[in-house]
């Protein structure tokens, strides 16, 4: 479900965010602009949690997916948590107002200082990626006389994900510890004085849509419980990660967020542990589309036909580096219906992967037109680059009629004034 759909004007169609035209945002806000939609936000954690009713599981939501305050604020007083990679994400969790009772602290290279900064905001849990860390992590906390909750983010050996740069969970990759370590280190963890230890952890990959290496990697987190469990050792909590896909307009469909609890509940259900997850794209990719203006259509001899947009690879990442599809659709539709035409979709960057869509069908388009990308709401944003030195988008908040500019676009002075010149070279 999302909330952005056509309502009928006297021309033909316009597309609309909740109750508001999306192409007054593109007038006002000036494109490309990303907008975000509050009740598809709180509809896609509502029914992640529901799904797991009456059963009561905490969701950090993965802040790496859109950390806009204003998103993490909305889904912060739905009382979801924060799973945080990097001390500016904590910040940034702690800034919107998630409280630090409900942060959790992962990543597979977490620095002395960021992982001193987790110990004095007190966060929920650390997730251990490493036996290094385990150590590092324990000097630090007995240095400042702290006792973290850790839980060992283990490695199942199960790959899944939509694309090999986002699968996470099989061992040629980097993070987590593997099954084989995990007896040794929950063990040495646990005879730590300086450790509080929860449980297990693991994250399998991004944009999965097929249940089955789920369920390999949680039954296997079940068979990892029993084991430590039969060493005498308490395990408490287990966290499940994310990963859960969503629909981009190609591909499979995705489960819905009840099968997926259902595959956790038959894994996991029975081991008397609290469930924590950390979904970050099943709840903002669909929450938000990218829109842009057609500067020029541009036809090439031999045939192929370029539109090209104001926003660029730098402003939406995905389709230059995991190939990602992104449905597009005008702003305005007429009632009797354009003409289709084949476009390669391209925006100004000066690299050929600056390309969002190669013979897509849309109705003819001319300069100036506006259109969206869909499901740009997770991995868009927080993957942008001023690459090409082009400032950054701003971002909009929509809650029924009214919106809100929540990350205005800087002014060419503010983007270069970040910058000094070295002393030698005198003032610029
Ligand atoms: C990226 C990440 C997530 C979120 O993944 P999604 O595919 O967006 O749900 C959750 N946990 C960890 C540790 C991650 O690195």
């Amino acid at each position: 479900m999302h909330a952005f759909h056509d309502r009928p004007n006297p021309a033909g169609f316009e597309f609309w965010c909740e109750d508001l035209p999306l192409s007054r945002i593109a007038d006002e806000v000036g494109t490309p602009a990303y907008v975000y939609s509050t009740a598809t936000l709180a509809h896609h954690y509502q029914s992640f949690v529901q799904a797991f009713a009456p059963r009561e599981v905490s969701v950090a939501y993965a802040v790496k997916a859109n950390g806009s305050l204003a998103v993490l604020a909305t889904l912060a007083r739905l009382g979801a948590g924060a799973d945080t990679v990097s001390e500016g994400e904590i910040r940034r969790a702690l800034a919107a107002g998630v409280p630090a009772s409900r942060i959790v602290f992962s990543g597979v290279g977490k620095t002395d200082a960021e992982l001193a900064f987790a110990l004095n905001a007190g966060v929920r849990e650390i997730n251990i990626e490493s036996e290094p860390e385990l150590h590092r992590l324990a000097a630090i906390a007995a240095a400042k006389g702290r006792r973290p909750t850790v839980a060992l983010r283990i490695n199942p050996d199960v790959g899944a994900g939509g694309h090999a740069k986002i699968t996470t969970g099989s061992d040629d990759n980097k993070f987590g510890i593997s099954s084989a370590e995990t007896l040794r280190l929950y063990a040495e963890a646990c005879s730590h004085p300086q450790f509080d230890v929860a449980g297990l952890a693991c994250h399998i990959g991004s944009q999965i849509t097929d249940l089955a290496p789920l369920r390999t990697a949680f039954a296997a987190m079940a068979d990892l419980v029993a084991r430590i469990r039969a060493e005498g050792l308490p395990v408490r909590r287990l966290d499940l990660g994310g990963g859960l896909g969503v629909a981009y307009g190609d591909g499979p469909e995705p489960p819905s967020p009840a099968d997926y609890a259902r595959v956790v509940l038959e894994t996991v259900g029975g081991l008397g542990v609290e469930l924590a997850f950390e979904p970050g794209r099943l709840i903002a990719a669909n929450a938000g589309v990218l829109l842009a203006r057609v500067i020029q259509v541009h036809a090439r001899p031999g045939g192929r036909r370029f539109l090209v947009l104001d926003a660029a690879m730098n402003d939406l990442l995905r389709p230059a580096l995991y190939d990602a599809h992104h449905a597009i659709r005008p702003l305005h539709r007429r009632l009797e219906g354009a003409p289709e035409r084949l476009y390669d979709v391209v925006g100004p960057v000066c690299e050929t992967g600056d390309t969002f869509a190669r013979a897509r069908l849309l109705p003819e388009l001319a300069a100036g037109d506006l259109v969206a990308l869909l499901t740009a709401g997770a991995y868009g944003a927080s993957m942008s680059s001023e690459y090409n030195s082009r400032p950054l988008v701003p971002e909009v908040l929509v809650r029924g009629a009214e919106y809100a500019v929540t990350r205005p676009r800087p002014s060419y002075e503010e983007m270069l004034g970040r910058e000094r010149m070295a002393p030698w070279l005198g003032r610029s």
